[in-house]
């Protein structure tokens, strides 16, 4: 047997790390402005604790570009290196000083928002450059030193004689790497990794204009100088107390996120915990339009305010990844594939988090000002229902506040409901018939119908509505639901007395036999039925069971149920006690045919159903009969 080391060389790895560290090469920029703001915090830790006896000032981090010489500086104000340290920290790829220094300081710096982790930062410079070099002159009296490597595994180490404080970068930018020599892109990095970053950023100038002396006159003409162009925000509103802020700093907040959304959000959910994991951050129900697909604006992700994602997914649960907003947590591991994400503890227990802090806010929501909360469950309810049909925690908790609205407007909570329908809906086997409308304008005649027979008709308009009463149904003992224009209706014990059948049996099995031999039986199950004489004569309604078996399998399910294509099936309920079933049993053999057709296209107008040739028919013979 032969037992060994497998060699694993520094020239074989360093060509990797290069190649596959990270997946893009922009987030060079963000490894280098995290490193200087790394080290300008552990100057500011050192200094209040009193081990650097320096003067911590007002520090800043700037980023130039010299286009013309090729290259990116990235120069800091912070602790600096040594060139002891520099070999410590630099030429040891994958030790983090990072670590060592949280490490050390363990219970003082805790808080300290230090953001390196890995001690793999500093080599994504190599994703972009072809040279690097690092001057740097510690808080430490000690002279400044001078490294620069080609990104081969040699370096060199000098003496240099910066006498300032701090460190900078230079990178030497590669061919295949040109684009980041323009202004535009960097620009653009910058907003997108480090807007909200702890230390000030300045990357150029701008212009200002100066204020107008009170001696000006008419002609007076502004004047401009330039000034430090500061690209961040150091103190965003989620890294501050949630007692500190007024409704509109988070209105202010949310403009500076998402500087091109107009709309004003609906409410905002303020994130804020340490234990058992860290979390900070800000979500906002946005107005959602129907069409949820195009979404831009998301939910960003920070860890110690260095922007990360805005793929939040397996972080936010599901239903809410439609909100905006922020989270920040150095806790949520990023640095492994979004299948173990979702395995992670940790991952698992701020996701929970969350549902519970929108759940609690949504009944607060509810408690402190109803009639506001009704006036925005438009706009939130189809991420309500969603997060009841997928978030067993949600649905829990879903009870206190999410709303069933009737047609008339009129707002209830499932328990409300079912007090309120009590006496009024309920059928022969002792069960709640909740009716509902999906469109009031279609299904108009039908909510009449149901609203003169004193029942309530709730509206139910979402895309997933089918699965929530499904849902409902399953968990509520003697709850059911139908539509209004389901055959259910009639089954409700009738409000007044049952109506008794003018035709005779005889005359029924007549009038029976006359329909179906019109009416196509493919499609239409011929019922009669003894309703008031006022009541439209012909009435379609479609199986509740049918028609939800449909919807379900439109709206996703498809797969799940394998049911294909359903067929259209409907029921012609026709009022034998209306004058036209009279009139159509009377008539000859071809006026029969005319009136019925007439009644049946009639009836599927009341439900939206004649279309297209049909239709141009209908209007036809509708004029021959005016004429
Ligand atoms: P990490 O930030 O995860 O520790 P990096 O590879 O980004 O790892 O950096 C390695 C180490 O080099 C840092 O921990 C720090 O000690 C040192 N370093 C990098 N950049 C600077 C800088 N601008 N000023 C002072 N030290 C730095
Ligand atoms: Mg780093």
């Amino acid at each position: 047997m032969t037992t060994g080391k497998i060699n694993v060389s520094v020239e074989n790895i360093f060509p990797l790390i290069k190649k596959f560290l990270y997946s893009d090469h922009e987030i060079f920029l963000r490894e280098l402005v995290s490193n200087a703001t790394d080290a300008t915090l552990k100057l500011k830790h050192l200094t209040s604790i009193g081990e650097a006896k320096v003067e911590y000032g007002k520090p800043m981090i700037e980023v130039k570009i010299d286009k013309d010489a090729k290259k990116i500086h990235i120069i800091d104000q912070g602790l600096g290196m040594t060139a002891e340290e520099v070999e410590k920290y630099i030429n040891q790829v994958a030790f983090s000083g990072a670590e060592e220094f949280l490490e050390k300081y363990k219970d003082s710096a805790k808080d300290s928002g230090i953001i390196g982790h890995f001690g793999l930062g500093f080599y994504s410079a190599f994703m972009v450059a072809e040279k690097v070099e690092i001057i740097t002159k510690s808080y430490k009296d000690e002279p400044a030193a001078h490294w620069t490597c080609d990104g081969s595994p040699e370096f060199t180490l000098v003496a240099h004689d910066k006498t300032e404080r701090g460190t900078e970068i230079i990178l030497h930018v590669a061919e295949d790497s040109l684009e980041f020599l323009e202004e535009s892109k960097i620009g653009q990095l910058l907003t997108k990794y480090n807007k909200f970053m702890p230390v000030p950023i300045k990357f150029g100038t701008k212009k200002e204009a100066l204020p107008k002396p009170e001696d000006a006159g008419d002609d007076y003409k502004t004047e401009y100088v330039d000034v430090d162009n500061i690209i961040n925000n150091p103190n965003p509103a989620w890294t501050k107390q949630p007692t500190d802020l007024k409704d509109e700093d988070y209105a202010a907040f949310y403009r500076e996120l998402y500087p091109m959304q107009f709309e004003e959000p609906l409410f905002n959910i303020h994130l804020n915990v340490d234990y058992p994991f860290n979390l900070t951050g800000i979500l906002y129900f946005p107005k959602l339009d129907a069409n949820l697909q195009v979404q831009k604006d998301k939910i960003q992700l920070y860890q110690n305010q260095v922007f990360v994602t805005d793929n939040v997914e397996g972080i936010v649960p599901e239903f809410l990844v439609m909100l905006r907003g922020v989270i920040d947590s150095p806790d949520i591991p990023l640095n492994v594939s979004r299948s173990y994400l979702q395995a992670d503890g940790n991952v698992k227990k701020i996701s929970n988090y969350i549902t519970r802090k929108v759940a609690d806010k949504l009944k607060s929501l509810f408690n402190e000002n109803r009639e506001d909360f009704e006036q925005k469950w438009n706009d939130i309810k189809i991420v309500l229902e969603y997060g009841m049909l997928s978030e067993p925690k949600f649905y829990e908790k879903a009870g206190d506040f999410v709303l069933y609205p009737t047609v008339d407007g009129k707002f209830y909570t499932l328990a409300e409901l079912k007090e309120a329908l009590k006496d009024s809906q309920t059928d022969k086997n002792g069960n709640l018939v909740v009716l509902y409308a999906s469109n009031q304008d279609a299904q108009h005649s039908y909510i009449d119908i149901a609203k003169e027979k004193g029942y309530q008709v709730l509206l139910l308009d979402s895309p997933i509505v089918s699965h929530l009463i499904q849902k409902l149904e399953a968990d509520n003992e003697k709850l059911t639901f139908a539509r209004v224009d389901a055959d259910h209706i009639d089954k409700l014990i009738p409000k007044d007395e049952a109506q008794i059948s003018k035709l005779s049996e005889e005359e029924s099995t007549q009038l029976k036999t006359v329909l179906e031999g019109i009416v196509p039986n493919t499609t239409y199950s011929v019922q009669l039925e003894a309703m008031d004489s006022h009541a439209a004569p012909f009435i379609i309604t479609q199986p509740e069971f049918m028609r939800r078996m449909k919807e379900m399998s439109q709206s996703g399910g498809g797969g799940m149920f394998g049911m294909g294509n359903l067929p259209e099936m409907y029921n012609l309920v026709v009022n034998t006690n209306s004058d036209l079933a009279s009139t159509i049993l009377k008539a000859d053999t071809s006026v029969q045919e005319s009136l019925v057709k007439q009644a049946l296209d009639l009836a599927k107008i009341s439900q939206g159903l004649l279309k297209g040739e049909e239709l141009t028919a209908f209007v036809k013979r509708s004029f021959e009969l005016i004429k």
